[in-house]
């Protein structure tokens, strides 16, 4: 039977705000995919110290933390997650001062972007369609569109996992292909500045105009899925891979290889995340059979399998 921590969690009620914690919190709600298993405690901070005193007392108590962003780059398996998982979209202010921006990481990078236009600057236009949360696309070097976050993060206030504030300036991000200081040392981002260039609003708008009509003419925006799910293999496109491969329109359960977009595999009928797994596996294998190619995937899996009950 795999450990739940609700009842060692219990002092947390008495150092955090009411409506702070939700016990037993479906994480369907909180995916962008509409799968997974509900987290033992699913906690929203609403200030940086709130977010410390979660992590110091899971640190000191041997109680595991997971923190979500806006769920587009993950699958929360079935049996959902234990421990704490940690939410920080009540940390979402942005604010522009000369070519700054500063926000929290609880903010979608979407809104971000938008902020951005509105203050005059530009070098966050590629942003403008990452469904994620700025703390989220820190974590994955989110890019598109040939930006991407380490063109334009300056600097980061983070939570180490023992619960200490810590600044981290550009040269210790570590960035590359969907990599970070953020997933080696599971930091805790919080705040990010970006630097960015004085631009045209006209210009900026245009811009943003141009890869939304890109992104609505090639992506199934129409279901819930999180994005490309494999990295782009040395040299190659995932997705022709899969395209090649004669697997758009595959389906398990409720989940498909997209037809408008091989590297997407949408929830089109109430999939469960072992559904989805399950087709992201048959993927890989087929792949690999035919070319020869190991596809790694992009997205993260988190959580626990369904237990199995337990027969005398
Ligand atoms: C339709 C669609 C289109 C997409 N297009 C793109 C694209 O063009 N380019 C691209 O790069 N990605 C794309 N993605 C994938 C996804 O949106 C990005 O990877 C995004 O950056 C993930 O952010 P999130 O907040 O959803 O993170 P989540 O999926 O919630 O989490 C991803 C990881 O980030 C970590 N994390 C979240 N917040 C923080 C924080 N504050 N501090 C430290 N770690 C944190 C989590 O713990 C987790 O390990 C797309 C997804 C979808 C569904």
């Amino acid at each position: 039977m795999m450990k739940r921590y609700i009842e060692i969690c219990k002092p947390l009620w008495t150092l955090l705000p009411e409506g702070t914690i939700h016990e037993d919190e479906r994480l369907c709600k909180h995916t962008y995919t509409q799968m997974g298993g509900a987290a033992d405690l699913f906690i929203t901070p609403q200030s940086y110290e709130e977010t410390q005193t979660v992590l110091k007392f899971a640190h000191e108590h041997r109680v595991p933390v997971t923190l979500l962003g806006n769920g587009s780059n993950v699958i929360v398996k079935d049996g959902g997650i234990r421990g704490i998982t940690l939410s920080l979209k009540k940390l979402n202010t942005i604010t522009c001062t000369g070519v700054e921006l500063v926000a929290q990481t609880g903010a979608t990078i979407i809104e971000a972007s938008r902020r951005a236009r509105d203050a005059e600057l530009t070098g966050l236009e590629f942003a403008c369609g990452i469904p994620g949360t700025v703390g989220g696309a820190f974590y994955m070097n989110a890019g598109a569109y040939g930006g991407q976050i380490a063109d334009v993060l300056e600097s980061v206030l983070v939570l180490t996992e023992q619960g200490e504030f810590k600044t981290l300036s550009k040269e210790e991000f570590d960035f590359d292909y969907r990599k970070s200081v953020f997933s080696a040392k599971r930091y805790i981002a919080l705040e990010g500045t970006f630097r960015l260039q004085k631009g045209d609003m006209a210009q900026i708008q245009a811009k943003m105009d141009e890869l939304t009509i890109a992104r609505e003419t090639k992506q199934p925006l129409e279901y819930p899925s999180c994005g490309s799910v494999f990295k782009r293999p040395p040299g190659m496109f995932a997705g022709k891979l899969i395209q090649d491969s004669g697997l758009q329109g595959t389906r398990i359960g409720g989940a498909e290889v997209s037809k408008k977009h091989a590297g997407f595999i949408v929830n089109v009928d109430n999939a469960t995340a072992t559904e989805y797994m399950s087709l992201v596996r048959h993927v890989q294998q087929t792949v690999k059979d035919k070319f020869g190619v190991e596809l790694e995937t992009e997205v993260i899996t988190i959580g626990e399998d369904i237990e199995e009950p337990v027969s005398d």
